[in-house]
């Protein structure tokens, strides 16, 4: 393969996440070409290193004889769906300690993010495992997270799960709580 022809895989590639479109992924990719290998290297290798936890989809780097990053909050009744990663820390930071479940994004038949893409359904095989007692979708305001909120709701109500979700419209960034700790 010609060095051409691997700078394009790189901009191909680069152009699959979401929200980046041709453009914006050719300047990833000279940005990316710039940085130092040794850096380069490093975030590979960090990246590699971490997996999602199966209960609830963190990244963490798995540690022989715990099966879960969140083994603290076993039993625990409340869960909060959160889109990101980052999102468990603010919600952490005003004193709740119960479940969390990350989607990693929102549905965007758009981007062609749907279900399947966010694997929604291990939501229901997590609350089958371990039923809860109050579920927070704590997702932004805009039309994509209304359409996943909806989705999950229908799924949690064909599941036939006894939860009745609270489903907030609740600004991830501010990280509020759905309710009263
Ligand atoms: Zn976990």
């Amino acid at each position: 393969m010609s060095s051409a022809r691997e700078y394009q895989a790189l901009v191909r590639a680069l152009d699959q996440l979401p929200g980046i479109g041709p453009q914006a992924a050719l300047r990833c990719a000279r940005w990316l070409l710039q940085q130092p290998q040794n850096s380069l290297l490093e975030a590979l290798q960090a990246a590699q290193r971490l997996q999602q936890c199966p209960r609830c989809r963190r990244y963490w780097q798995p540690q022989p004889q715990v099966e879960f990053c969140c083994n603290s909050d076993l039993g625990h009744a409340d869960l909060l769906v959160v889109v990101y990663d980052d999102d468990v820390e603010a919600y952490r930071q005003q004193g709740y300690r119960g479940r969390f479940f990350i989607l990693h994004g929102l549905l965007s038949p758009m981007q062609g993010i749907g279900p399947k893409q966010l694997r929604l359904s291990e939501l229901v095989t997590v609350l089958q495992r371990e039923p809860v007692a109050r579920i927070g979708l704590c997702l932004p305001s805009d039309v994509e997270a209304q359409t996943t909120a909806y989705y999950i709701r229908q799924l949690i109500q064909r599941a036939e799960l006894p939860i009745q979700p609270d489903v907030m419209d609740v600004d991830t960034t501010a990280g509020e709580l759905p309710w009263p700790i």
